[in-house]
């Protein structure tokens, strides 16, 4: 049931959350603490990525928040060589879909791979990184 993102739009890396603004600093504050984190739904115990705020399963409201775990598999990916403005002063970059060992795919920069030695089924790790601004984001590195 995962979307197939776009990955030439500007919007990739932008996590869509169907999640009132404020209750997603939930995820961001895990994320400054170093914690990788989403939703379950306490009713079916659906996990789901981005957070949700009801369970695309069975509807249900009541959800907890739980580790999501590092480990990953690269999917697919893509050498961004044209930068969109919006990340005009950053260099070439990695777009990579990664799936979990849950099975739950996410979509993060790959970092410390060459574009040519990135492979399908190399294993990554999800890291965790503050911007120059003081915003936390995620990335994928080669374990
Ligand atoms: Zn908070
Ligand atoms: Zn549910």
């Amino acid at each position: 049931m995962a979307e197939e993102p776009v990955l030439h739009s500007r919007r990739t890396l932008t996590l869509r959350f169907n999640i009132p603004i404020g209750k997603t600093h939930e995820f961001w504050d895990a994320l400054k603490q170093g914690r990788f984190v989403t939703t379950k739904c306490s009713t079916c115990g659906n996990v789901c990525f981005p957070p949700q705020a009801d369970c695309p399963k069975c509807m249900g409201d009541k959800l907890e928040w739980v580790e999501l775990g590092r480990d990953a598999t690269l999917v697919t990916y893509t050498y961004v060589q044209i930068t969109p403005a919006s990340f005009a002063d950053s260099d070439p970059y990695i777009i990579a879909i990664g799936e979990l060992s849950n099975g739950i795919k996410v979509l993060a920069w790959l970092e410390g791979v060459q574009p040519d030695k990135a492979r399908p089924g190399m294993k990554l790790r999800v890291d965790t990184r503050t911007s120059k601004e003081g915003s936390p984001y995620y990335v994928f590195v080669p374990v």
